[in-house]
C-alpha cells in the first residue's frame, strides 16, 4: 500500500536508508544515530555541521540497526514483483565501504536462508511468482553478471577473456547471459562472479569496495492464450564505496580510482536527481555506469537507491556526506 502512495507522490524513484548495527564487540563505542523513525532519521552532529548538534534526514524508508533481511526485502517486494510484469527496475546500494551494501544486496560471508541478501530473495520470489503463474504465462529468467572498474566493463559470467579485451569495454547485450530456473543455479552464479571478480583483484586491493558490481536479471514471459511476450529485467547493483579519497594523500592507481569512482558516483547522483525532478535532459553519457543502465533509469522504469549509514560517531562526516547524498536525489 505504501508502494503505491510513495509512487503517487514520487514517480518512480525510491530513497531508503539503512543503518549497520555495530560489528560485535563493538556495542559500547559512540554512536552518531540518535532516532531512527519510519521515514526520518536523526544523526547527532558536531558543530560544524549544524548549530543545534543534531540533524534529521527524511525518506521514504528507514531501516534501523535491528530491521532483517526479510523485513527489508519484504518492503521492496512489490518493486521487484513488477519485472514480471514488465517493468525495467534498478535498485542500487550506496554508502561509504563498511556501511552493508554488500550485506543487503547479498548477505554476509557464508550466508544462511535468514541472512541471505535482495539477490538471491528476489531471484526465489520470481521464481516462486513465476510458479504459481505458471498456468497463464511461461516464464523465462536469466541473469547477466558484471563489474565497472575504471569505467571499464567486466564481464563476470565470461567463460573466456576476448570479451574482456577491447579498449571501452563490453556492453550490456554482449555479456554472458546464462539461465536459472532455481535458487541453487542463482547460488552457483553467484559464486562464479563472486569468484571472477576476486581473480582479478591484486594482492592487497580489495578491489570490491572500489568497482561497481551488477547482477541483472532478465526475465521473458509468453502469454499462453495470446502469445504475446512481455519483457522486464532487474539490475542489482552494489556500488563502490563512497567515502572521499584525499586526493593529495593519494597517487597512481588509487588516485585513478578515486577519480573514476568520484566521477560515476556523482553522474549517478545527477541522474537520479533530475530524473526526480522531470528534467528533461538527463545526462546519461557522463559515466560508464548511467550509460550502462540507462535503459532502466527513467521513463516507466522503477528505481530504489538504498543509502548505508555506518554507526560508529567516528564515521559522522561520511555518514553525513551520504544523507545529503540521498536526500538530493530524494
Ligand atoms: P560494504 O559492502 O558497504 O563495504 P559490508 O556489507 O561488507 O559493507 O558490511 C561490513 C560488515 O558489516 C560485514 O562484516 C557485514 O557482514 C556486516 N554487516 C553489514 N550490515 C549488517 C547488518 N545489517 N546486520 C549485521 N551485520 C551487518
Ligand atoms: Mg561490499
Amino acid at each position: 500500500k505504501l508502494y503505491n502512495q510513495v509512487q503517487d507522490l514520487k514517480g518512480n524513484i525510491r530513497v531508503y536508508c539503512r543503518v549497520r548495527p555495530f560489528l560485535p564487540g563493538q556495542e559500547n563505542r559512540f554512536t552518531t544515530v540518535e532516532h531512527v523513525e519510519d521515514r526520518t532519521i536523526t544523526i547527532s552532529t558536531p558543530s560544524k555541521h549544524s548549530k543545534e548538534g543534531k540533524k534529521s534526514f527524511s525518506f521514504n524508508k528507514v531501516f534501523g540497526p535491528s530491521a532483517t533481511q526479510a523485513e527489508v526485502f519484504a518492503d521492496m517486494q512489490p518493486l521487484v514483483r513488477s519485472v514480471l510484469d514488465g517493468y525495467n527496475v534498478c535498485i542500487f546500494a550506496y554508502g561509504q565501504t563498511g556501511a552493508g551494501k554488500t550485506f543487503t544486496m547479498s548477505g554476509p560471508n557464508n550466508p544462511t536462508e535468514e541472512t541471505y541478501g535482495v539477490n538471491y530473495r528476489a531471484l526465489n520470489d520470481l521464481f516462486y511468482l513465476s510458479e504459481e503463474r505458471k498456468a497463464t504465462i511461461s516464464y523465462e529468467v536469466s541473469v547477466q553478471m558484471m563489474e565497472i572498474y575504471n569505467e571499464q566493463v567486466r564481464d563476470l559470467l565470461a567463460t573466456d577473456d576476448i570479451r574482456n579485451s577491447s579498449q571501452n569495454g563490453i556492453n550490456v547485450p554482449d555479456a554472458n547471459r546464462l539461465p536459472v530456473t532455481t535458487t541453487a543455479d542463482v547460488i552457483h552464479l553467484m559464486n562464479l562472479g563472486f569468484k571472477n571478480r576476486a581473480v582479478c583483484s591484486t594482492a592487497m586491493n580489495d578491489r570490491s569496495s572500489r568497482s561497481h558490481s551488477c547482477m541483472t536479471v532478465h526475465v521473458q514471459g509468453k502469454d499462453l492464450t495470446s502469445g504475446a511476450t512481455l519483457r522486464g529485467c532487474m539490475h542489482l547493483v552494489d556500488l563502490a564505496g563512497s567515502e572521499r579519497v584525499d586526493k593529495s594523500e593519494v597517487t597512481g592507481d588509487r588516485l585513478k580510482e578515486a577519480v573514476h569512482i568520484n566521477k560515476s558516483l556523482s553522474a549517478l547522483g545527477d541522474v537520479i536527481a533530475s530524473l526526480a525532478t522531470k528534467n528533461t535532459h538527463v545526462p546519461y553519457r557522463n559515466s560508464k555506469l548511467t550509460q550502462l543502465l540507462q535503459d532502466s533509469l527513467g521513463g516507466q522504469a522503477k528505481t530504489l537507491m538504498f543509502v548505508h549509514i555506518s554507526p560508529e560517531a567516528d564515521a559522522v562526516g561520511e555518514t553525513i556526506s551520504t544523507l545529503k547524498f540521498a536526500e538530493r536525489v530524494a
